[in-house]
């Protein structure tokens, strides 16, 4: 079923073959017929991961960078929608040279060759393939019979790894098989047979379980992986290495043991997030957190991953708090903002929670609570600037209000034609660019240069037309585009208050385990000064 895990299973056994020292690359499939992630709304898809060249992809690629510690290329992400368009486009420039093309073989045949490319462009000694989805499940056929089509050309080169689910239901209080061996069968009806079998639980698999299953769905019992429910994903990959996960693997693989495992650096962070007793309280203030009666906080996830490790690196225990920008529409509740250290607002999009978010700032910004703003989260403190201290009473983003008299945020130039043409998939200024900083400045002063690579996701900009004003008032552009056209970083003098910063880019998408972002860090260390 979705949702045990899968993603962060995958993390961790990329993360465990890179630790015997082999180069890994990974890869996800996403089933949907989105050619990518940008499309959708994150209460349905969670976060939209952005990779370095600019891909919109989903939030397990942010899981391997992260795990891996290395940025991932375009061609390392697929969705149904993205293999079928390429196989679309070659047709159309007769690259098939005058066949007949077919679901089978040559939509798999392009998975396979998009696995190999991305191997190929990685000089990857694995490539660690996950594949979205439930097996049985209608969507995933196509990918699972490119995985049928690689194993049996190369039954040497492929291990399969299924992650399956073992209920322990409450009223028995015994762990269950049945589902796993079913569910074998499934994947089995499509040609294609385990390796190594991930059993996720609330607790570990037994000994008479494990002999259960290996005998039940053919695999050896040495590779019936026990893999129960932890407190950090992080202890996952140290976790499964108890079973010998990866050893396990090289044997199917037929890796050679270049060097015993190397997990040094791996297991002092994880002891680090452990032994913090300090406490920083950080409220992210978001709009796509409430789903029915739950709590999505899936949807800021890279963010919220970027705080715990700035907080662990400061030796920190960070209580992040997902508060609904909704509730902030009335003014009265802004007073609950003064229990935390610092206050952060993420990314978004359009109309909904506006109102809230820009009281939070105003709040904020004049009760002196360290304030980071990412993307919609800087533009939104510009905008509460201008209204507030400028006194443009009429003052908006054209995103929401484009008759607006002061348009303080603006479309950029390049964007103009694809909002006016309705081009809204993958046209956003996406990816990495590069931004230079001022010197003197809080961003120069956490990054410790002056020219820096993030990367964006973001259709409108700060108006050039109101950059003196705003400049003259104290709000500082500390960042900008090379040519200084694009403002790509504001901030309140350390004068004037102790952390108010707006990012346009999106400093989460880079935050690691093992190197956590600067401007994280910075804030951190500020929220938990200003206590
Ligand atoms: N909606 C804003 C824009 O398109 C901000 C985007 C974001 O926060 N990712 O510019």
């Amino acid at each position: 079923m979705s949702g045990v895990g899968k993603g962060v299973a995958s993390s961790s056994i990329a993360t465990l073959l890179q630790a015997r020292g082999h180069n890994v690359t990974a890869i996800k499939i996403d089933p949907y017929i989105n050619v990518d992630a940008g499309t959708m709304n994150p209460t349905e898809h969670g976060e939209v991961f952005v990779l370095k060249d600019g891909l919109e992809t989903d939030q397990d690629m942010g899981n391997y960078e992260r795990f891996l510690n290395i940025d991932l290329p375009a061609i390392n992400y697929m969705t149904t929608g993205s293999v079928y368009l390429s196989v679309i486009q070659k047709e159309r420039n007769l690259e098939y040279k005058g066949r007949n093309v077919e679901v089978v073989p040559d939509i798999p045949l392009e998975v396979i060759r998009r696995i190999k490319q991305a191997a190929k462009e990685a000089n990857a000694d694995v490539v660690q393939v996950e594949v979205g989805g439930t097996v049985g499940e209608y969507q995933n056929v196509l990918f699972l019979e490119a995985i049928r089509m690689m194993k049996s050309d190369e039954p040497e080169n492929v291990a399969v790894v299924m992650v399956s689910y073992l209920p322990v239901p409450g009223s028995i209080g015994e762990m269950k098989t049945k589902p796993t061996q079913t569910a074998v069968r499934a994947l089995n009806s499509a040609g294609v047979f385990a390796d190594v079998i991930l059993c996720r639980s609330p607790i570990g698999v037994d000994m008479k379980r494990k002999e259960k299953i290996a005998k039940f769905c053919n695999v050896k019992v040495e590779n019936v992986i026990s893999a129960p429910d932890v407190d950090s994903i992080y202890s996952i990959p140290l976790n499964y290495e108890e079973d010998n996960l990866s050893l396990r693997l090289s044997d199917v693989l037929g890796l050679p043991h270049k060097k015993p495992i190397d997990l040094k650096a791996w297991k002092q962070f994880v002891n680090r997030s452990k032994s913090a007793s300090e406490v920083v309280k950080i409220a992210v203030v978001g709009k796509y957190f409430n789903s029915g009666d739950f709590v999505l906080s899936d949807v800021y996830l890279s963010v919220l991953e970027a705080i715990k490790y700035s907080a662990y690196k400061l030796n920190l225990k960070p209580e992040i708090s997902y508060l609904s920008s909704h509730d902030f529409a009335d003014k009265k509740k802004l007073k609950e903002l003064k229990k935390y250290d610092g206050v952060l607002v993420p990314g978004g999009f359009g109309a909904t929670g506006i109102e809230g978010k820009l009281n939070v700032i105003e709040y904020v910004r004049k009760n002196k609570i360290p304030y980071f703003g990412i993307c919609y989260g800087m533009q939104l403190a510009v905008l509460e600037f201008a209204q507030n201290v400028l006194k443009l009473k009429n003052a908006s983003t054209e995103e929401i209000d484009p008759k607006a008299e002061h348009l303080v945020i603006g479309v950029m130039d390049e964007q103009r034609e694809n909002v006016a043409a309705g081009k809204l998939g993958g046209t956003m200024r996406l990816g990495q660019y590069l931004t230079t900083l001022v010197g003197g400045t809080v961003a120069m002063k956490a990054y410790g240069k002056k020219e820096i690579l993030e990367r964006h996701r973001h259709r409108y900009e700060v108006n050039p037309a109101y950059i003196d004003a705003l400049e003259a008032k104290g709000l500082h552009f500390s960042g900008k585009s090379p040519d200084g056209k694009l403002m790509e970083i504001a901030e309140l003098s350390k004068l004037d208050h102790p952390f108010f910063v707006g990012v346009q880019f999106h400093p989460e998408l880079q935050a690691r385990p093992l190197d956590p972002h600067p401007l994280f860090t910075a804030f951190i260390e500020a929220s938990y000064s200003s206590k």
